[in-house]
């Protein structure tokens, strides 16, 4: 199992974060079942929540949201500290349109907003969030102006997923470098320009390149420290049997009622693992009578 490789510079001005996650992006775009411009959507974004994840404290997650006004219909991720991560986009059979390029994320995401939700797992209090309009829609563009906009970092984010003829994920993951306080204008200009030249992620990926010598490519004058994070990456969804029935049961009794006077079995597929929870008449019975009692007392 992968996991992200940290790394900072040795005078603790720049760090890096390196991600390739191809395995996790793999089992999401097999659940999504989408077509090779959704599954470079759902690449993205995973590697991006994965890596802003890296960066919190235990327990801790991140969801990002963008809604956007194109044919993909929206594009979700969630991940936490822990590596735990599940992602969703709204229509994942989308096609681009033909005379635009074939991964051009931002063309069917259209213009919208991004939205950045940070919480603390089982915590009543409302969650951190932020909010920026897209700047490109590609994702990395939008995460990097996000960190600068919320969080005042300067950063680089590069992300990228190759899709070979058959539609299927070549490689998968990401980079996020952040400028931290006292990191002098001119190292922050040099990665500016390194940045400009840097090949793509999937470029790296396709040479072979490791996390080390990727975040190297970014900092090539700098030394690198590695950064200890063992948290292993993998897909999650936290839906369960339990979920689905409260959610049933926040409907209030009037639906219920209607459902079973419908005479049929429930039947709801969870939206990112795509995994079916039945629920029969008869236990849709119980949780009407749970109700009366609470109604009672
Ligand atoms: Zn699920």
């Amino acid at each position: 199992m992968a996991s992200v490789k940290k790394f900072i510079t040795a005078d603790k001005t720049i760090r890096a974060s390196v991600v390739l996650c191809t395995d996790v992006v793999k089992e999401i775009v097999a659940r999504q079942q989408s077509l090779p411009i959704a599954s470079i959507a759902l690449g993205r974004v995973t590697a991006a929540s994965i890596l802003l994840a890296a960066q919190l404290k235990q327990k801790q997650r991140i969801g990002l949201n963008f809604k956007g006004d194109g044919p993909l219909n929206g594009l979700f991720s969630e991940a936490t500290f822990e590596g735990r991560v599940r992602s969703w986009c709204g229509q994942p059979q989308v096609q681009p349109a033909e005379n635009q390029p074939k991964d051009c994320v931002g063309a069917v995401m259209g213009s919208g907003i991004l939205t950045v939700l940070q919480s603390q797992d089982h915590n009543k209090h409302e969650p951190h969030s932020g909010i920026v309009e897209f700047v490109s829609g590609e994702i990395s563009d939008d995460i990097a102006l996000y960190l600068r906009q919320s969080h005042q970092i300067p950063s680089v984010v590069s992300l990228g997923t190759r899709i070979d003829a058959d539609g299927q994920v070549l490689t998968s993951g990401g980079i996020l470098i952040e400028v931290m306080p006292g990191c002098s204008e001119q190292s922050l200009i040099k990665l500016e320009e390194t940045a400009l030249k840097v090949s793509s992620f999937s470029e790296l990926a396709a040479e072979g390149k490791n996390e080390y010598e990727m975040a190297e490519c970014y900092l090539p004058d700098k030394e690198l420290v590695s950064v200890t994070h063992n948290e292993m990456i993998e897909f999650r969804c936290p839906c369960s049997k339990s979920r689905v029935l409260n959610a049933i049961k926040l409907l209030g009794p009037k639906s219920l009622e209607e459902m079973l006077a419908d005479g049929k079995d429930i039947e709801t597929r969870c939206e990112f693992c795509s995994e079916l929870w039945k629920v029969s008449l008869t236990e849709l019975a119980k949780i009407k009578a749970e109700l009366d009692i609470e109604k009672i007392h």
